[in-house]
């Protein structure tokens, strides 16, 4: 079994008497297998940090650090666990010479590595007038597959995407269970719409009753966005999401056209990332999630809204969704569980 360690970052201020850290603020998470992550000392005025100015060492079984002590003013770190470690949140203690620093502010979580399988269906609107809508906005499956286990999921939650996205196009006519602009109508979350339904229906197994894959992605193409305004839907409980697969550009007053498979690719992942730590958005006061973190930076999160996401909006968990996370991940009983 692999372990992957999520790490949080700190400043460590030194007090001049005893240089063992006493404040500590900052939540970085990691970005590696094996985290490399820098810890940043300022020191009160009158101490120097420079090289072997002091030596601290760092206790948190299970986990392990390389290099095992901090020593100069600014030190990257390799964190990982004991071979075989259960899941586990530690706390990282300090030592300087004999004297262990009187607070642990660090947090170590030890994540298990699990696999979760992932179908995504190109869904083909059939059209009026006889016009199909063919997503347009389609990632290549390794492309995606990179994106998700190696910038999103893998280093965050130590969680590999077994994807597939399936060659053949399910062709659908949802106009007639619904109005008449034939907009793809979404229901409320846990509940399908007649057409969220109607995809659920076309790659369930009829004998079993049983989805093809532990997690399910609709690329939806048709002319207007999903309930006309969104992106992105997902039923958390039935673990299936709704991504919208064409080109919306709302002209020169639009932020945030949606107009590339970049975009797309981000809302899968933000669409999965509701499977896994649940439906809020940290910047929604009404449903902020499992770690709202009033007064950082939302558009770093992966799970900021639309309204604080847009361009450049980072793909980031933080603690709380760790958490929320574990509970899922525990729930779906994994296909793959090396
Ligand atoms: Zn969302």
């Amino acid at each position: 079994m692999r372990i992957f360690i999520l790490l949080t970052v700190l400043i460590a201020t030194l007090s001049a008497r005893d240089l063992v850290p006493e404040h500590w603020i900052e939540n970085v998470p990691a970005t590696n297998n094996s985290i490399q992550t820098s810890l940043v000392f300022q020191t009160v005025a009158g101490v120097a940090a420079a090289a072997g100015s002091c030596q601290l060492g760092m206790v948190a079984a299970p986990a392990t650090f390389s290099p095992s002590s901090l020593s100069s003013a600014e030190e990257t770190v390799s964190v990982g666990a004991v071979l075989g470690s259960a899941t586990a949140d530690v706390d990282l203690r300090f030592s300087n010479g004999s004297a262990q620093s009187l607070s642990w502010p660090v947090g170590i979580k030890v994540m298990k590595r699990r696999v979760l399988r992932v179908a995504v269906y190109k869904v083909t609107e059939d059209g009026l007038g006889g016009v199909n809508n063919t997503p347009d906005l389609i990632p290549e499956e390794e492309d995606l597959k990179n994106y998700l286990n190696s910038q999103v999921f893998g280093p965050q939650l130590n969680l590999t995407l077994d994807l597939d996205i399936v060659d053949d196009n399910l062709l659908l006519d949802w106009k007639p269970s619904n109005d008449e602009y034939g907009y793809f109508e979404v229901g409320n979350p846990d509940t399908n719409s007649p057409d969220q339904q109607m995809t659920i229906d076309a790659v369930v197994d009829q004998t079993t009753g049983k989805l093809p894959a532990d997690i399910v992605v609709f690329l939806i193409g048709a002319n207007t966005m999903l309930d006309r305004d969104k992106v992105g839907v997902t039923n958390q409980l039935a673990r299936v999401c709704w991504v919208y697969g064409d080109v919306h550009d709302g002209g020169a007053a639009d932020p945030d056209p949606y107009t590339s498979v970049e975009k797309v690719k981000r809302t899968i992942a933000h669409e999965i990332g509701h499977i896994l730590v649940g439906y809020g958005h940290p910047d929604k006061a009404e449903n902020p999630g499992p770690a709202e973190l009033p007064g950082t930076n939302w558009k770093a999160r992966l799970m900021v809204s639309g309204l604080y996401g847009g361009p450049n909006a980072g793909v980031q968990f933080v603690k709380g969704e760790w958490d929320a996370a574990e509970v899922e991940l525990k729930k779906i009983q994994p296909t793959v569980n090396p």
